[in-house]
């Protein structure tokens, strides 16, 4: 039987930093389910589709397909054939992703979608619902948290060094924007799922939260 880990919280508290390097780790496949989200985003933003036009969004989500690259040292999604590893990673995506994610149409194609990739392989997927809705018998589930202050400059940081002109207050604002909407949604929102396992990396290095992850795996 395939082996399955989940990882989730609110935003930037590293969960795909670790979810990587534990995928890496045990030659699983990882997948970012917030990239996904993201993709579906920018496919909206450029097709200029509004929200709460249910047929042109049901019609975008029959028409988008997203891959992942594995095996890189980066792993690459691709929306339509197109890389948009770097596309999805904007501020202006950031701004719109949450709203996006929390349409009911949005969330049933990309956790149908999930699902799917996780069936036969062995799978590290990081998100919000992946340990409530996507895979609710994960093997292992992991929470993360981390302190408000941490988890904006680490944002901040990856950004500036993107060129993103942006300031602390606006990531901040951001960054609580997107929590507020995922957690009060109607459809899965993010919560805790009961048997999942708190990680707090406010105060590790990325090395004492990898132990900590397959410390659990190996249990
Ligand atoms: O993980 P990341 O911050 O890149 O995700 C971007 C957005 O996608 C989140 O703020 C959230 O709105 C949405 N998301 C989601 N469910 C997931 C993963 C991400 O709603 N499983």
């Amino acid at each position: 039987k395939n082996f399955t880990v989940a990882i989730d919280g609110f935003s930037s508290c590293g969960k795909s930093t670790v979810a990587k390097a534990v995928a890496k780790k045990l030659n699983f496949v990882f997948v970012d389910s917030g990239a996904m989200y993201r993709a579906v985003t920018l496919f909206i933003q450029r097709n200029d589709i509004a929200l709460d036009d249910e047929v042109a969004i049901q019609q975008a989500l029959d028409n988008i397909h997203i891959d992942f690259v594995p095996n890189l040292e980066k792993t690459q999604i691709l929306l339509n054939g197109e890389d948009v590893s770097e596309a999805i990673r904007t501020m202006e995506v950031s701004e719109y992703v949450s709203e996006v994610s929390a349409i009911k149409a949005v969330r049933k194609a990309m956790v149908h979608q999930q699902q799917q990739l996780g069936k036969k392989r062995n799978i590290v997927m990081d998100g919000r619902d992946i340990g409530t809705t996507v895979f609710p018998s994960a093997d292992l589930k992991i929470f993360m948290t981390a302190s408000p202050q941490v988890r904006a400059e680490r944002r901040y940081a990856e950004l500036a060094a993107k060129g993103e002109e942006i300031t602390m207050e606006e990531v901040k604002e951001n960054l609580a924007h997107r929590d507020h909407i995922d957690s009060t949604r109607e459809e899965s929102p993010l919560r805790q799922a009961e048997d999942a396992i708190v990680l707090d990396n406010t105060d590790l290095t990325q090395e004492e939260q990898l132990d900590f992850v397959l410390n659990l795996v190996r249990e």
